[in-house]
């Protein structure tokens, strides 16, 4: 390693579930087999991040951890092995895909974001919230040298996995896609679909979420706290209800409410991932023959197709920076819905 690196570096730690993060100093790792050091430039804020400092899910990281896995930055130490031609001073990225074992059978079949020892970015290994992380080189995102770190930080989870989404939504160029919840992954959804043919419903409870949603090309906006029928009022708009449906809200009551919205046939998409369960009435499922799953980020090959369409301007995530430092506030101001757009942490002043 280089003797240029620090041995401390400066992260936002969650030491305990619900508490504020600390944001202290750190160890500064050196990269093992397959792992590189990545000095960070810029890190986006999932809601996934807030879920895992607040403990929501049942499978749970350990304390202390760093959580983000939307970073972005340049390979500044390299570790030993098979680096898949990573070298030093190129720009990659971690992802909550951070490893898979390669092996098993979704390894080998192209579904890799099963695997049963995939490692998540920011949950089981440390993050993106901090001035370094490393990361396995085999599966970190690649990014061009002139990439806008800030800008370009949210295509690596709300980018990838709204685009796989979409993909499993089934819908084809020219039919409806309603996208459900309207913010940090919905935004960019509404233009991946755009920009996939699709034509755009846009549900949210806040009409500056609908507003932005519009910007990027939705027809149709429901704002599904103050409509009367958000389901009726969708079906009449869109000329029967939407072909598919990828909800990305916090809210169960979102999830419910897309059963109701789809066209006879439909494919239904879960992305979004609040605790708690919510009631699906069997009928309308069977009688509607509904198609409901469930989608889990994306593999190397879905996040190479999400960077390309940012490559290419096609999509062009709402970015608002700010500091490590602010990262108690971000979370405040998310579990409030009071983010348009991502925020994306800028490490570079
Ligand atoms: P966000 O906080 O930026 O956006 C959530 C949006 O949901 C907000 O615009 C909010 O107004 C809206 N919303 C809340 N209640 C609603 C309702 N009843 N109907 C419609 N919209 C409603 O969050 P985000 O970063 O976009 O993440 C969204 C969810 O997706 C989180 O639960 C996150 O953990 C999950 N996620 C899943 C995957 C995956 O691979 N499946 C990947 C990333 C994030
Ligand atoms: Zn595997
Ligand atoms: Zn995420």
């Amino acid at each position: 390693m280089s003797t240029a690196l620090p041995k401390k570096f400066t992260a936002a730690v969650v030491d305990e579930f619900k508490k504020p993060l600390n944001v202290r100093e750190l160890d500064l790792p050196t990269p093992g087999d397959h792992q590189v050091l990545v000095k960070l430039l810029a890190s986006g804020v999932c809601h996934t991040d807030l879920h895992a400092a607040e403990g929501d899910w049942p499978v749970q990281p350990t304390p202390p951890f760093v959580p983000g896995h939307e970073g972005v930055g340049e390979v500044v130490a390299l570790g030993s092995g098979d680096l898949a031609g990573v070298e030093l001073g190129d720009i990659v990225g971690n992802a909550w895909l951070w490893s898979s074992c390669g092996n098993c059978e979704f390894c080998r079949t192209g579904r890799e974001t099963l695997c049963m020892d995939s490692v998540y970015g920011g949950y089981v290994e440390n993050g993106s919230f901090g001035e370094y992380m490393l990361v396995d080189a085999r599966y970190a995102p690649r990014l061009p040298k002139d990439v806008d770190p800030v800008e370009a930080a949210p295509i690596l989870c709300a980018g990838v996995t709204v685009y796989k989404a979409l993909k499993q939504s089934e819908v084809k160029p020219g039919q409806w896609v309603a996208i459900s919840g309207i913010g940090g992954l919905g935004h960019i959804a509404v233009q991946y679909a755009v920009a996939m043919g699709m034509r755009v419903a846009a549900i949210d409870v806040a009409d500056d979420k609908l507003e932005l949603a519009k910007r990027y090309g939705a027809e149709v906006l429901i704002n599904a706290k103050t409509e009367d029928d958000p389901e009726g009022a969708l079906k009449e708009q869109t000329d029967g209800g939407v072909h598919g449906l990828v909800v990305t809200a916090v809210h169960p009551a979102a999830f419910e409410q897309a059963i109701g919205m789809s066209r006879r046939g439909g494919t239904i998409v879960f992305v979004g991932l609040p605790p708690n369960d919510f009631p699906a009435n069997i009928f309308n499922i069977v009688f509607n023959s509904l198609t409901i799953r469930g989608s889990l980020v994306g593999t190397r090959q879905d996040m190479a197709e999400a960077i390309d369409f940012y490559v290419q301007g096609k999509v062009k995530p709402n970015v608002k920076e700010a500091k490590l430092e602010d990262i108690n506030k971000i979370f405040e101001r998310m579990h409030a819905g009071g983010i348009d757009g991502r925020i994306s942490l800028n490490y570079q002043k």
